[in-house]
């Protein structure tokens, strides 16, 4: 859990900018990455953040002054991760289902490009040949993840060349002379496990030898980071000691310096965003308290499309004895964010704050029920700053043609 806000700030952020609100802490990211540096191999390791997590460019700024490489999930990404300055030798291109204009785009742009279908490398074949170095998502067919949701590396998953079409994708690979510089594996997110990614090693280890172009074995991201009280993330000090191991001992027995990829998302900014809501209404039935806040859905919806956890604090009044409460949002739908969850007593007004906000918060919201959504604040050396406003009536109908 992380306590790298106080409530001090916090209610002083949501008192200063309103709610509902999302909060960054910025050393709290850097802290994160330091913890990476610190574990992996600085010769042989690099990682790529996952910007899909949380695109705001201040937060990508953060990131790439801090040293750190962005993975990007589309070709927008991309272009927003340029627009901050990201030099495009540190941009990888994860594409999964896209149509090649997408990739010969990325191509056009410069960037690293992982491939996820031997249909599009058929395509990359015949347009680029060996010109343009590229990498090779594999489906593992390993089971692993949080929850299906977030599950990719599995035997039916969509993502990857499954790794039984080896003999299909070298076919490929020596009709083209395509050189193939790196294979990748994202097996899923919140993954506690090490043994998991020790598993794609393996995986990685049997397909070397058939691909000598390979100097880079991506393994995803995904590591676990705690969203409940004393839960515990990945042992990130077992998997950087375990992957620096495997490195040195494939690089030998290949006979090849390889280098480890990794793109982690939540890791790097999931405990460093806290969402701030506002209490509109209390609702007794039987013996349930409905704590209604003035948000919903539109704008946090992993409670609701994954059962995420989310730790609830009521900052307005933290040391109240605690009571039970359903917390849930103001949206047309049932978008329940706890039920029987232990709050300290609550007063309509008061402010609750999701722990765990960065990652895929803000990033998955929308103006559903045409709603606005949240502004956006970066805390960094105790100072504040508005890095995305609020929605206003206007934005809601600017996409929209005028009625005539
Ligand atoms: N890499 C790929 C290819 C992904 O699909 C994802 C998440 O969807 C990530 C990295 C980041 O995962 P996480 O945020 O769990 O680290």
């Amino acid at each position: 859990m992380n306590s790298s806000l106080s409530y001090e700030q916090l209610n002083k952020a949501a008192d200063t900018y309103g709610t509902p609100l999302y909060v960054y802490h910025g050393e709290k990211i850097q802290g994160q990455y330091q913890n990476l540096l610190s574990h992996f191999s600085n010769k042989s390791t690099r990682f790529f953040y996952a910007c899909k997590a949380l695109t705001n460019i201040h937060i990508l700024a953060l990131v790439k002054n801090m040293g750190c490489n962005i993975d990007c999930s589309s070709i927008n990404e991309v272009k927003i991760a340029l627009h901050v300055g990201f030099d495009p030798a540190n941009i990888l291109y994860t594409s999964n289902s896209v149509a090649f204009e997408e990739i010969k785009e990325a191509v056009s742009l410069g960037v690293h490009v992982n491939i996820d279908s031997l249909s599009n490398l058929e395509k990359f074949g015949a347009a680029f040949g060996g010109r343009y170095p590229v990498g090779i998502r594999i489906r593992p067919d390993i089971m692993a993840g949080g929850n299906l949701k977030i599950s990719t590396g599995h035997n039916k998953s969509k993502f990857g060349i499954p790794y039984t079409e080896k003999e299909a994708l070298k076919s490929i690979q020596e009709k083209y002379t395509i050189n193939i510089s790196a294979l990748h594996i994202h097996t899923g997110s919140e993954i506690k496990d090490v043994a998991v990614f020790l598993q794609s090693a393996t995986v990685f280890e049997n397909l070397l030898p058939d691909f000598p172009t390979v100097n880079i074995l991506d393994f995803g991201g995904g590591f676990k980071v705690p969203y409940q009280p004393n839960e515990k993330g990945t042992d990130i000090a077992l998997l950087g000691a375990e992957v620096n191991k495997i490195m040195e001992q494939l690089s030998t027995k290949m006979g090849r310096n390889l280098t480890a990829w990794f793109e982690p998302g939540k890791y790097l900014v999931s405990e460093a965003g806290f969402f701030i809501t506002q209490v509109n209404v209390l609702k007794q039935s039987g013996d349930i308290i409905f704590a209604g806040i003035n948000s919903g859905l539109n704008h946090l919806i992993r409670p609701m499309f994954y059962d995420a956890y989310h730790h609830i604090v009521n900052i307005s009044a933290p040391e109240k004895e605690l009571k039970n409460y359903a917390v849930v949002g103001n949206i047309c739908e049932t978008d329940t964010f706890a039920w029987d969850r232990p709050i300290a007593s609550i007063e309509e007004g008061n402010y609750l704050v999701f722990y765990n906000a960065g990652a895929y918060g803000y990033e998955m919201s929308s103006n559903y029920n045409a709603r606005y959504k949240p502004a956006q604040v970066l805390i960094k050396n105790e100072k504040s700053t508005l890095i995305s406003r609020a929605d206003n009536f206007d934005d809601l109908l600017q996409l929209q043609t005028p009625l005539t």
